[in-house]
């Protein structure tokens, strides 16, 4: 039977031409990039309002944005996701993207799983992956203005997946045994996860 009659085959198409997008029209990193695997070193007060911190804030922002618009997916990323070893992330939950530096998480209550995915893992994966249920972060604004944030399960997860990777860490690294699969329905698929409460 031919690939595109199938079903399969044809999802498996789309999440191939997704990554062949992203690596043509962005500046993305994929597994494998050794760069995902350095930690980040922090904002210096020194650098907050110069234009290199500026400029990276305004480039994380944009790649996201398009990754969205065009992928459908895509809530968060890091700033060595496109190559900038800076403790910066961006995410993109409501309609205005919010860019945190430094963001550490200083409180913690309980415990979930939820099926995560990673603009870095081109063809895209999606596993199980156990984080605390909802999170208290502390960061620092592009000002550099100390801020704290209490976020709900979502904005903890996508959060805490970003600080990962600020210290060498993919969330495949961290998938629950047996639960990685390849994203075949596109949008529907990684935004119908739902989140399991475990304590
Ligand atoms: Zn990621």
């Amino acid at each position: 039977m031919p690939a595109e009659q199938n079903g399969v085959g044809q999802s498996l198409l789309t999440s191939l031409e997704t990554f062949a997008w992203s690596v043509r029209e962005t500046p993305l990193r994929y597994l494998g990039d050794p760069v995902l695997r350095e930690k980040c070193t922090k904002v210096a007060a020194d650098e907050f309002k110069t234009s290199s911190i500026k400029h990276l804030a305004i480039e994380l922002v944009k790649v996201l944005m398009d990754y969205r618009q065009n992928v459908g997916v895509g809530r968060g990323l890091a700033a060595n996701q496109i190559g900038a070893t800076k403790q910066m992330i961006a995410v993109l939950l409501g309609d205005e993207p919010e860019v945190f530096c430094n963001p550490r998480l200083i409180a913690s209550k309980g415990m979930g799983s939820y099926g995560e995915s990673c603009l870095s893992s081109g063809v895209m994966l999606l596993g199980e992956v156990r984080r605390p249920w909802t999170g208290k972060f502390e960061y620092e604004n592009l000002d550099g203005v100390t801020k704290t944030l209490d976020a709900d399960e979502l904005k903890t997860r996508v959060i805490l997946h970003e600080i990962d990777h600020l210290n060498g860490i993919s969330c495949s690294d961290k998938y629950e045994p047996k639960t990685m699969r390849i994203v075949t329905g596109g949008k529907a698929e990684v935004f119908g996860e739902r989140f399991k409460k475990l304590d």
